[in-house]
């Protein structure tokens, strides 16, 4: 992979033909002291995962499989903003090397024509000495058709008609998160970064279905706050601050 221009994300990577995980190997090397920016790309991905458990289907030389470590040294309470960053700077770069008019679904997938394009999995780790965030990546590029029970996938090559090279999709990729990222560790113009994200989500005053645990109902979104939080309305007028990992949000 051809260097990207930026400081830190990318400057070592780690490339497999195949892997488990490419999360899970990054947890790894992070623990044996992976320094900041380190990724891990792979071409296949055999037991790729999604959140809460789910699997993310990753097949051979179609996508791109790719983790990313960072160690914000903030509070742990900022963390969700990450995810939020990640998802911006992966809709800015699938729109700036495809031209397509990439979406993002609160919290972190990427949606291109109302189908996932994209799926973001951000997970904490604690090495021994700091905590890292490792920001896994899943983008369909250039796959030609999906499995039956994933109705609502697409990849680039789908809506866009045309192959895409993934290496200057993942240069300007990290190029955006790093912009984003050194601003999200001085906590500056997070304001301003909110206000990117909420212009391409595609759940802005939206009527979407809150699905947790405990409850499941139907409620408009109303805003997304500093932190990342989701805040709707539900129908009797009341209003509620989501979390991010807490709900899934269903219906786009
Ligand atoms: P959710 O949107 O429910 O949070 P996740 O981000 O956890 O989903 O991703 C896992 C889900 O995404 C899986 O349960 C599956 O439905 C779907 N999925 C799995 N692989 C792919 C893929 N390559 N492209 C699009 N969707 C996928």
């Amino acid at each position: 992979i051809k260097q990207s221009n930026t400081l830190c994300l990318g400057k070592e990577i780690a490339y497999y033909e195949e892997i488990d995980s490419t999360n899970t190997r990054l947890k790894a090397w992070a623990k044996e002291g992976a320094m900041e920016g380190s990724i891990v790309i792979a071409e296949e991905q055999l037991q790729g995962k999604g959140r809460l458990g789910r699997i993310w289907d990753s097949p051979k030389e179609t996508g791109i499989w790719m983790s990313i470590l960072v160690k914000p040294q903030i509070g742990i309470e900022k963390i969700p903003q990450i995810t939020l960053l990640a998802g911006l700077a992966t809709c800015e770069a699938i729109r700036k090397t495809t031209g397509l008019e990439a979406m993002i679904k609160w919290p972190n997938d990427i949606v291109v024509n109302n189908k996932k394009v994209c799926g973001i999995l951000c997970e904490l780790v604690n090495t021994g000495k700091d905590t890292a965030v490792i920001i896994g990546i899943g983008i369909n590029v250039n796959s030609k058709k999906f499995p039956d029970d994933l109705p609502y996938a697409t990849s680039l090559y789908l809506e866009g008609k045309e192959v895409y090279m993934r290496e200057p999709i993942i240069s300007c990729l990290l190029e955006q998160l790093e912009g984003y990222y050194i601003q999200y560790k001085k906590q500056l113009s997070l304001h301003n970064i909110i206000e990117q994200y909420k212009d391409k989500c595609i759940n802005m005053n939206r009527e979407v279905n809150i699905v947790s645990s405990t409850e499941s109902y139907r409620a408009t979104v109303k805003d997304i706050d500093v932190e990342g939080r989701l805040i709707v309305q539900k129908q009797n007028g009341i209003e509620e601050t989501i979390l991010a990992g807490e709900v899934s949000v269903r219906g786009l």
